[in-house]
């Protein structure tokens, strides 16, 4: 692992961000908990991915629909058939790994780029057997043919177990949109297109995983949305270039992701998903390699289609002022949400000669700002500390702390990206004033306790 990525790791661990999934019991590979700080931090990026892409849009529904859903809805949308990863096993060692990470990680080790992902079983193995590419376990060379695996997990519904009681755990949050297509319609009458619907949840991919912490998991949180136009009425490439720019609004001047960090990719037409005409990814430059953060797909009318041939439920839609009626066409923007959680603690990790800093964007702080008494054994500091500490608590997330001394208070929030720490001094009591001290540039300013509330007001938002 890289140091940077190591660095991540351990801050995350020792502060309270991520743990490791079942760690008392030796751990459950590839899962991850968040912990009380990492939960602030990932809720904070999914309500502002909510507020810009839902709240503040007037084109945009929000949905939140089960993990659990009839199997029929996995079968008409193509995942029981072709939701599937080449998985290839090592004779001498045991080890099963994906085929395609296996040939990339190889090819990338020789400081080449390759992918191949959509190419087939035969064409997999004939790379790994002409390159002689070895075991990442044991380094050797003898290898099964690559098999294909199906990535939905499977449980049962009810105690007696059996093929007519098997669902699955979503593998995507998509199918919960295009199932609830008519239901919108049928609440909110009479919308025009172009439209969308969104939502942010979890989805479960049953996969072999290299366990780069927490960027592909078992268990992930997505926030996505469908938009739905009329292919006929708006070019499809040109909106597609649309919401291609509001994802790199996003990414860089909302989350503040460097570009030179960031890239679109095209899929190649073997790599893209059964259901798709266009994809592109936003790639984000890893410590261990340019990897998709988020993707861009045009499924076309593939899901609707599906799900009225195979439902027998007429989901076309009516335009209510021209009365036309079609199955209307979508396009897709998906945001891994672990993995701008996980971009944004690499992207803001600073290494400094006294501190280490994550310098955060505010909105993302999981503490906005800590609350300090000059020292702990002054009652009358820690009183006037408290109140102040709960008077802002009722506006943001604040911190208290009165262990150790005030630079190492500071450096301790540093480290978990609170910009703002207020310090209750003598002077406090004597002429109403407090230091408050900035994270990124280190420079205290003098305030009055009256005035904190809309000082802050001014700057968190
Ligand atoms: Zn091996």
């Amino acid at each position: 692992m890289s140091d940077v990525m190591q660095s991540v790791v351990a801050l995350a661990k020792r502060r309270g961000f991520v743990y490791q999934g079942s760690e008392i019991y030796g751990g459950l590979a590839n899962t991850w908990d968040y912990g009380p700080l990492g939960v602030e931090l990932l809720r904070n990026i999914q309500n502002l991915w909510w507020q810009t892409f839902v709240h503040r849009r007037s084109d945009m529904l929000g949905l939140d629909t089960n993990i659990l859903m009839s199997p029929k809805v996995w079968e008409a949308s193509g995942h029981v058939q072709s939701f599937t990863d080449a998985l290839i096993d090592c004779r001498e060692c045991q080890n099963r790994t994906r085929v395609d990470h296996l040939i990339e990680d190889y090819f990338e080790s020789q400081g080449k780029e390759i992918k191949v992902e959509g190419l087939s079983l035969e064409d997999l193995e004939k790379i790994v057997t002409e390159n002689k590419i070895p075991c990442i376990k044991c380094n050797k060379v003898n290898w099964t043919k690559p098999r294909k695996f199906n990535l939905l997990f499977e449980t049962s519904v009810g105690i007696v177990t059996g093929e007519k009681n098997t669902v699955y755990l979503r593998g995507e949050i998509a199918q919960g949109m295009f199932v609830n297509f008519k239901n919108v319609l049928d609440s909110f009458g009479g919308r025009r297109l172009p439209f969308g619907l969104a939502q942010s949840g979890k989805a479960f991919r049953n996969e072999i995983t290299l366990g780069n912490f927490i960027f592909r998991t078992l268990q992930f949180n997505l926030s996505e949305f469908e938009y739905f136009f009329d292919p006929d009425e708006q070019d499809w490439s040109k909106l597609y270039e649309y919401w291609q720019e509001e994802m790199w609004q996003w990414t860089t001047e909302i989350l503040g992701i460097k570009e030179e960090h960031l890239r679109w990719r095209a899929h190649s037409d073997e790599e893209r998903s059964h259901y798709s005409k266009r994809t592109e990814d936003i790639e984000y430059l890893f410590p261990f390699g340019w990897k998709e953060m988020y993707g861009l797909a045009y499924r076309t009318d593939y899901d609707l289609r599906n799900h009225m041939e195979k439902s027998g439920v007429d989901l076309r839609y009516t335009d209510p002022v021209t009365n036309k009626k079609f199955i209307p066409h979508v396009i897709e923007p998906t945001f891994g949400m672990d993995r701008t959680l996980l971009v944004t603690l690499i992207e803001s990790y600073v290494q400094e000669e006294n501190r280490v800093v994550l310098r955060l964007p505010i909105a993302l702080a999981p503490y906005k700002i800590a609350v300090f008494p000059l020292v702990k054994n002054k009652e009358q500091l820690v009183t006037k500390a408290r109140e102040i500490y709960q008077t802002l608590q009722q506006q943001w997330t604040v911190a208290w702390d009165e262990r150790g001394n005030v630079g190492k208070r500071y450096y301790a929030q540093d480290e978990i990206g609170t910009p703002f720490c207020i310090t209750v001094d003598y002077d406090t009591l004597e002429q109403g004033t407090v230091t408050v001290r900035h994270r990124d540039t280190m420079q205290q300013d003098r305030v009055e306790v009256a005035q904190l509330e809309a000082y802050f007001a001014d700057k968190i938002k």
